[in-house]
């Protein structure tokens, strides 16, 4: 009898052990190669869940970048969510401390809300991202989404989609450029990436540096906007690189380029 105690709780200490293993197995036996890099992505979605978890005001750096940076790539891959990830709620699906009334609908742009709400803040400076592939304002909106993530403006040639929201003095806080930054700026995600070799590469590439100075004159035109707005000082634009470890967008040099156009327009 006392043997048989023993197997009946060693099979279910077996059926307990095993069954997260399988149902893992089950999610990243795509193929066998993959296996291990999606539970490796099983522990970093766990570990991105209770990051954003904990983060309640959005003050707390920023996990990751929205979107791929590799060079490799010309369009933005749609991001591989394991589909056991819980994308947890965004802190507060209400607006926060943000008024009820005076949303502004920026000029020129198609407003679409994001899923993150967070605070309104006084704007006090302008942050120039890129998206990280030549893709679309729209896959920019959806991928930000998709993370959890938010900015104000996704531009590319055609589109520019306002996705939070602007008040007369206020402007409500995005999640994309790091603990310092998110607060009190307004972002820009320009359709792209490495937009410094862009400016490097013109002659090999007009056509590519064509759409990144069309996109770019729309963003200085919006930059220009806030600045008398909100009273931002010029001096107060930055690249996201600036603002938070690990990020190179939208380039060094593109950054320079970016404040030229904005001296010259306003
Ligand atoms: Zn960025």
């Amino acid at each position: 009898m006392i043997i048989n105690k023993n197997l009946l709780l060693l099979c279910f200490i077996l059926v307990l052990v095993m069954t997260p293993m399988k149902s893992i197995e089950v999610y990243g036996a795509v193929s066998g190669s993959t296996q291990n890099e999606s539970l490796k992505q099983s522990a970093v979605n766990m570990i991105e869940a209770i990051l954003n978890i904990t983060n309640t005001s959005g003050s707390v750096t920023e996990p990751t970048t929205g979107v791929s940076n590799n060079p490799s790539t010309n369009s933005t891959p749609s991001p591989t969510l394991h589909p056991n990830k819980v994308i947890p709620k965004s802190p507060g699906t209400q607006q926060a401390n943000c008024p009820s009334e005076g949303k502004l609908n920026i000029s020129n742009s198609q407003y679409s809300h994001l899923n993150r709400y967070l605070d309104c803040d006084k704007p006090r400076m302008i942050v120039i991202h890129w998206s990280g592939g030549w893709s679309s304002a729209q896959v920019t909106f959806n991928t930000l989404n998709e993370r959890d993530r938010s900015c104000q403006f996704a531009i590319d040639e055609n589109t520019t989609i306002q996705m939070l929201d602007h008040y007369p003095d206020l402007v409500e806080r995005g999640w994309c450029a790091g603990e310092y930054g998110n607060v009190g700026s307004i972002n820009f995600e320009i359709t792209g990436s490495y937009f410094d070799s862009v400016l490097l590469e013109r002659n090999q590439n007009p056509k590519r540096y064509e759409q990144l100075i069309t996109m770019t004159d729309k963003t200085v035109a919006l930059t220009c906007k806030f600045i008398q707005m909100y009273s931002i000082p010029k001096s107060a634009i930055y690249g996201h690189y600036q603002l938070q470890s690990g990020k190179p967008d939208p380039g060094v040099e593109y950054l320079k380029f970016f404040k030229q156009r904005v001296n010259q327009a306003c």
